[in-house]
């Protein structure tokens, strides 16, 4: 389909926040256009002449879009070279003068305009006047949107477990999480419906949510990945109920297949770049006939955290609203930044950086195999089905102390934990059972207020004492007003306590001993 058979946004400006109706244009725009006039002698805007910048050229060395990264680094004979000089003379080069001078603040319109067609071509999205704005990552995109989009004490639906960061920028002014339960594959379509539908009786006199905060590839912290047919329904809740959608996709390049516990080093096999655009599942732009949907992508776990940068997906009226506050907020994100992804996503093109995304995946799919597969064999692991990670109807592996016969596994005999294997991005959820810890036990007896955290603070310490460190499960615990501080009382099903292994950062061989101490703490602190 071209994009001019597509229908344009609709007018979605009533969900504006009064601070972001209440923008201005910065004055200097003005002078800017007019600077653009041949022959203008402009002693109006303070731009420093680049004549003072102390940079004269730079050169960037980079891997090739097909390096092997499961290897040591590509030689130098196969890198590639990104060039950068002051008034370039050398054809190719990127001008150091325009990268590192004031600039636009949508960002470097050849880097939109590339990033316009990624977006065209591998997102598909489903209205044709879309517009691309960079952002300097996606914590500084969403808090961002929350300005654009949220009203003091307003709802904001999200995931069961959601990412802490996005609701450090909501909690401060007031607002509070609706949690919607979730699955295998992240959010529940039917519990929003019955979220929305029952709204004026659970929440009477309170005003409905009209935003949606979700990560729906390799959702941190579940590490699910939310298919086709369910974006669909959520989409068509979303329409129904008029909600904007925030999709918060660090990781739409690692999704996975199923982890197959009985071949778990099963070689990884590479696809084309191409192939892989079309194995990716569809983002909610797909679905947006509405221009409902803001997409927040980043750089981040792609290239590198450092550069900073990534980019809005949003209709005009969103775009041109996020563009009057990045004037007064941040400007623009780096010009290094810009003029360094601009120059490395030219030289690979748009087949090479799907080539890179693909090798990517691979190399984390492999991470991904090598820690379920390490957890796996230092327990006695089961097929868990119906409470996986707490998860239910989420097939996982059930895990019990090594050695334990699976014969004599009785069939309601709770496991010591369980977790589903990712689907995507980075991290592994894993949940317990506590009633099987003797010193929870003991903290019920003793009417504890919150034993599920006291106690899952305590198997942290000393998971950190035999040097091995976890995320504490409850970080991403929803917060839904100031009454529920206790994690019962925030949503967490009693007697379960819940922790997050990254995969992204230490070596399989590495991962395998952080399990072995990981094991040992678990043999200590549950029955026998
Ligand atoms: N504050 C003042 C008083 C300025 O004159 C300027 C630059 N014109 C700025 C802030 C903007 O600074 P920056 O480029 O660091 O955002
Ligand atoms: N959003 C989610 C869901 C994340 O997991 C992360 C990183 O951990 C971020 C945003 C941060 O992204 P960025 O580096 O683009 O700000």
């Amino acid at each position: 389909m071209t994009v001019s058979a597509l229908p344009e946004a609709i007018d979605l400006s009533h969900h504006l926040s009064s601070l972001a109706r209440h923008r201005f244009p910065s004055p200097l725009k003005d002078i800017f256009k007019q600077m653009q006039r041949e022959g203008i002698i402009s002693m109006a805007g303070g731009l420093p002449h680049p004549s003072l910048f102390p940079f004269v050229d730079a050169s960037v060395s980079v891997y090739p879009p097909s390096a092997d990264l499961s290897g040591p680094t590509p030689s130098a004979a196969d890198r590639m070279s990104l060039n950068f000089q002051k008034y370039p003379s050398d054809k190719g080069a990127i001008d150091l003068s325009t990268i590192l001078q004031y600039g636009q603040c949508e960002g470097l319109l050849p880097l939109r305009k590339w990033l316009h067609k990624f977006t065209l071509d591998v997102y598909e999205p489903g209205y044709s006047n879309f517009e691309i704005l960079l952002h300097e990552g996606n914590t500084s995109g969403w808090t961002k949107v929350v300005r654009l989009l949220a009203e003091p004490n307003d709802f904001i639906l999200c995931e069961e477990f959601t990412f802490p960061s996005a609701m450090a920028v909501w909690v401060p002014m007031g607002c509070k999480a609706v949690p919607i339960k979730l699955d295998g594959q992240g959010m529940r379509a039917d519990h929003l419906e019955e979220v929305l539908a029952n709204w004026e009786t659970t929440h009477p006199g309170m005003k409905r949510p009209h935003i949606m905060y979700i990560v729906p590839v390799g959702s941190n912290p579940t590490g699910s990945t939310m298919q086709a047919e369910r974006r669909k329904e959520i989409y068509e809740i979303c329409a129904r109920y008029d909600i904007i959608i925030a999709e918060d996709d660090p990781y739409t390049a690692l999704q996975y297949p199923e982890f197959d516990v009985s071949a778990p080093s099963a070689e990884v096999v590479h696809q084309s770049g191409e192939e892989f655009a079309k194995s990716l599942v569809p983002s909610f732009l797909r679905y947006d006939r509405d221009g409902r949907v803001i997409r927040l992508e980043s750089f981040s776990k792609v290239i590198s955290p450092g550069a900073r940068l990534g980019y809005f997906v949003c209709n005009p009226v969103f775009a041109e609203r996020l563009l009057r506050a990045t004037e007064v907020e941040s400007q623009t994100p780096s010009g290094w930044s810009q003029g360094i992804i601009l120059s490395l996503l030219e030289t690979w093109g748009q087949s090479g950086y799907l080539t890179w995304l693909s090798r990517l995946r691979d190399t984390y799919q492999t991470r991904r195999d090598g820690l379920c597969a390490a957890i796996a064999s230092s327990f006695t692991a089961l097929p868990a089905r119906d409470y996986a990670a707490g998860v239910p109807g989420a097939e996982g592996i059930a895990l019990y102390h090594k050695g334990t016969d699976p014969a004599s596994i009785k069939p309601d005999q709770r496991p010591i934990a369980t977790f589903v294997p990712p689907t995507g991005g980075m991290f592994l959820w894993i949940s317990f059972s506590l009633s099987l810890a003797p010193r929870f036990r003991q903290l019920v007896a003793e009417g504890a207020q919150d034993p599920e955290k006291t106690f899952m603070d305590e198997f942290w310490e000393a998971l950190a004492e035999n040097l091995v460190l976890l995320t504490p499960g409850s970080y991403y615990l929803p917060w839904e007003g100031v009454d529920k501080l206790t994690t019962s009382a925030r949503g967490a099903p009693s007697g379960i306590g819940y922790l997050r292994f990254a995969f992204s950062y230490e070596e399989p061989a590495v991962m395998a001993e952080g399990i072995k101490r990981f094991q040992q703490v678990v043999s200590k602190m549950f029955d026998a």
